[in-house]
């Protein structure tokens, strides 16, 4: 699987792809992340990519002709069977977890990351096949974001998760949420384990995580229950 990410601070990705699950997928060469900074693709000698919103108003758009540019190029270099362009945006389809394996199918994700305002919308009309967001609130920028849906579909891709780690069992794999998990000591500051946890009897202990699971979810997540992902 590989992802090119197209971004105006591509310094913003450093920690977290060398770190954590992520990276070691990235090292194990399961995962591939090329971050290009998009000013490579700016205007002029000053290699601008930002500019003022027609009509006025405050803060600045980037330009589309940098992304446009940038994409053209990754393409060139680096084609790719099955290849996505998702523009990063609050306004997009809201990640989830059939977003997440959706995309996972995909050999290659293009990840287009926005600044400031925003983007010239023409990049949204002529580049992106789908615009996608984090949730309902407005974040500085795409990086993000863009971390964000990386992380989460590189969990479906096989290979990055280590032996043991599932992502089927994880939360919303089957429309609620995760059992709670507990480990040493079996008992502390006065709370202590269920005792079928530490029963050794198998069939018990997958009937009480069902059950645990199904309440998580009535309790915390109702919304979940009886509804399809997509
Ligand atoms: N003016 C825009 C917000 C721009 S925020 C609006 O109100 O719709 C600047 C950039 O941050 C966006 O271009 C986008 O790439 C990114 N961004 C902000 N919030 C996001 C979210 N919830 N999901 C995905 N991307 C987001």
């Amino acid at each position: 699987m590989q992802f090119d990410v197209v971004t105006a601070l591509p310094g913003i990705f450093q920690g977290p792809l060398r770190d954590g699950v992520l990276g070691r997928g990235i090292r194990d060469g399961v995962v591939t992340v090329r971050i290009h900074d998009l000013r490579r693709w700016g205007i002029g000698r000053h290699r601008i990519v930002d500019d003022t919103p027609y009509g006025g108003g405050g803060g600045m758009i980037l330009r589309p002709e940098p992304f446009f540019e940038a994409v053209d190029w990754i393409e060139g270099q680096y084609p790719a069977d099955r290849s996505l362009k998702v523009l990063l945006s609050p306004q997009g389809t809201p990640l989830s977890h059939g977003v997440g394996t959706r995309l996972a199918g995909y050999d290659r994700v293009v990840l287009l990351c926005g600044r400031y305002e925003g983007i010239d919308e023409r990049v949204r009309e002529g580049l992106a096949d789908e615009e996608l967001s984090i949730g309902d609130y407005v974040l500085t920028g795409g990086e993000l974001p863009a971390m964000v849906v990386m992380d989460a579909v590189s969990r479906f891709v096989k290979g990055t998760l280590g032996r043991g780690e599932a992502a089927e069992a994880d939360s919303f794999a089957d429309g609620h949420l995760d059992s709670p998990y507990y480990t040493r000591p079996s008992e502390y500051r006065g709370m202590a384990v269920p005792e079928v946890l530490m029963s050794g009897n198998h069939k018990a202990i997958s009937a009480w995580r069902g059950q645990a699971a199904h309440d998580a979810t009535r309790s915390k997540r109702p919304d979940l229950l009886g509804r399809k992902d997509d």
